[in-house]
């Protein structure tokens, strides 16, 4: 399923805008605040239902109208699919209403009948240049959206964690039989849930050790599970009663990557700007890879802004790598196109 073309109304800085796509790379060029984040807002809105940036979904709405309209056409085997999607202010904040070939779908039908994106945005850098809660995220929300049952144990293991603090929060001597009850019980619980979380967290970066290569460099993940279980739990207790709070298991997981060379070198610390784009790019070769294992789909990229920071060297082999895609990508400097031989559409916006 490739996307052919998209129609905004009032998204964002776009009054009325179409804009045609390549079956294999689109670049969309551009100088800064023209609109080049905000169209591949519009078609993330339209293969995820939601747009990408975390503000107000009240801002995708161009600012002064009531409502805005986002309209792509997708071709699959010879036939045309109308994805649209109506944004319109209510009193809650929007309301979202979705169609497909002009029939009203709910959120979940209008998503599965979409298909896999992989996005690249340099906000995302922040997985690689800050700290392991941001890489905690970012392999939770994939493995949630690729995962029910993960989403599940993610959503039970902290709603425990959280009667858990609660319980070493209130604490006293007074009522200390009845709080070991509770507390054991949660420690169970606690216990069951995250072996679930850790088994895929650790799947994953093995699929991802396997898929090491980027291209001649190679990377590598080590991941470092904070497992909780019965007796890490009892050696510890005392200091979580004086912390008041649950002090290991998955929320304390670290996630490391490594760029190999002669040694291995932690990007997280150590990476230059461009090696850190890399490795955040193999990060999402990688979606490709387990998208099109498990899925036997491919999916459409997203670029935006990959390019710069990186030489002429690093740019040739990302789109080496994302030549056989459906690629969109924005850039600000003409000599990207230059770049790509064969099949691309340019789209000066
Ligand atoms: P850069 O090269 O700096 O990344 P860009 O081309 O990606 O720029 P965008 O982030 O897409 O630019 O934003 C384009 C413009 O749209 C900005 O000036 C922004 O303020 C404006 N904008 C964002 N939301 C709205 C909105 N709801 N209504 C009107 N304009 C908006
Ligand atoms: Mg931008």
């Amino acid at each position: 399923m490739w996307l052919k073309k998209i129609n905004l109304f009032n998204f964002r800085n776009f009054s009325e805008k179409s804009f045609n796509f390549n079956p294999f790379t689109t670049i969309v060029l551009g100088e800064n605040a023209k609109g080049k984040t905000n169209l591949l807002e519009a078609i993330y809105c339209l293969l995820k239902g939601k747009g990408f940036r975390e503000q107000k979904e009240v801002e995708l709405i161009k600012f002064d109208k009531e409502k805005a309209k986002i309209e792509g056409f997708f071709e699959e085997k010879d036939h045309v699919f109308i994805h649209q999607i109506l944004i319109e202010k209510s009193s809650k904040g929007v309301e979202k209403k979705y169609f497909i070939d002009k029939t009203k779908k709910n959120y979940h039908q209008f998503v599965k009948a979409s298909t896999k994106m992989v996005l690249f945005s340099p906000d995302q850098l922040k997985i690689i240049d800050e700290g392991p809660d941001q890489r905690r995220n970012y392999f939770d929300r994939f493995l949630s959206e690729e995962d029910n049952e993960y989403r599940k144990r993610l959503n039970n293991y902290f709603n425990g964690l959280k009667k858990r603090n609660k319980l070493l929060e209130v604490f006293s001597e007074e009522k200390k039989s009845h709080f070991l009850e509770d507390i054991y019980f949660w420690n169970n619980y606690l216990i069951e849930e995250s072996s679930y979380l850790v088994e895929k967290r650790k799947k994953y970066c093995d699929f991802l050790n396997q898929n090491s290569f980027l291209d001649e460099k190679e990377f590598f993940i080590d991941y470092q599970p904070s497992i909780i279980d019965k007796k890490k739990l009892n050696f510890i207790f005392k200091e979580e009663l004086r912390q008041k709070k649950t002090l290991i298991g998955p929320q304390r997981d670290n996630f490391l990557i490594f760029i190999k060379n002669e040694k291995h070198k932690n990007i997280h610390l150590f990476g230059s700007r461009s090696e850190q784009r890399l490795g955040l790019f193999w990060l999402k070769i990688n979606e490709i890879k387990y998208f099109e294992k498990n899925f036997k789909i491919r999916p459409i990229l997203l670029l935006d802004d990959l390019f710069s920071e990186l030489d002429s060297k690093n740019r040739q082999l990302i789109l080496k790598l994302v030549k056989n895609y459906q690629t969109i990508l924005t850039t600000t400097e003409k000599e990207v196109i230059y770049l790509i031989e064969g099949f691309r559409s340019i789209v000066v916006i």
